[in-house]
């Protein structure tokens, strides 16, 4: 038997997602709260959206990038369709396991510019995995070379 650290309630163990970063291998919430969570995150994309920036300000303090302390969601925007590919974004896409093509991640449009206002959106996985930290002058060389790369295909 276990306690969540959410409803407080005693359930078994098969009641609790397991999470592998903890040495119990068990999530600290029960199965319905985190259920209950996770639709909250769909139904209100803009607390998703402060999600993200609390965990890049971790992220930049300890790679030392730039970091607008007072950054908020508002700044950042909470689009429904990705910027970059169009495709919808799901706001209550699984953040763990394989990155879902279509959650919302936080994209620094400059990378070593860091998350400061301005430099700050919000794309899908799929558009910030292809981005990754390519210029757009690289991409707009790319997309021009683009037919002559398939004749080197024989
Ligand atoms: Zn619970």
């Amino acid at each position: 038997m276990r306690s969540c650290t959410k409803c407080l309630e005693t359930k078994p163990e098969s009641e609790f997602y397991t999470n592998r970063r903890r040495r119990d291998r068990l999530c600290v919430w029960c199965k319905v709260c985190t259920r209950a969570h996770v639709g909250r995150r769909a139904e209100t994309p803009r607390i998703y959206v402060t999600w993200l920036i609390q965990r890049a300000k971790t992220r930049s303090r300890r790679e030392g990038l730039p970091f607008d302390e007072d950054l908020a969601a508002d700044d950042v925007g909470v689009p429904q369709t990705c910027p970059l590919l169009g495709n919808p974004l799901d706001y209550s896409a699984p953040v763990s396991l394989h990155r879902p093509y279509n959650l919302p991640t936080l994209d620094r449009v400059v990378p070593e510019l860091g998350y400061v206002r301005g430099n700050v959106w919000i794309v899908s996985w799929r558009a910030n995995k292809l981005k990754s930290n390519g210029t757009l002058d690289e991409f707009k060389r790319m997309v021009a070379n683009w037919p002559d790369y398939g004749k080197l295909e024989v």
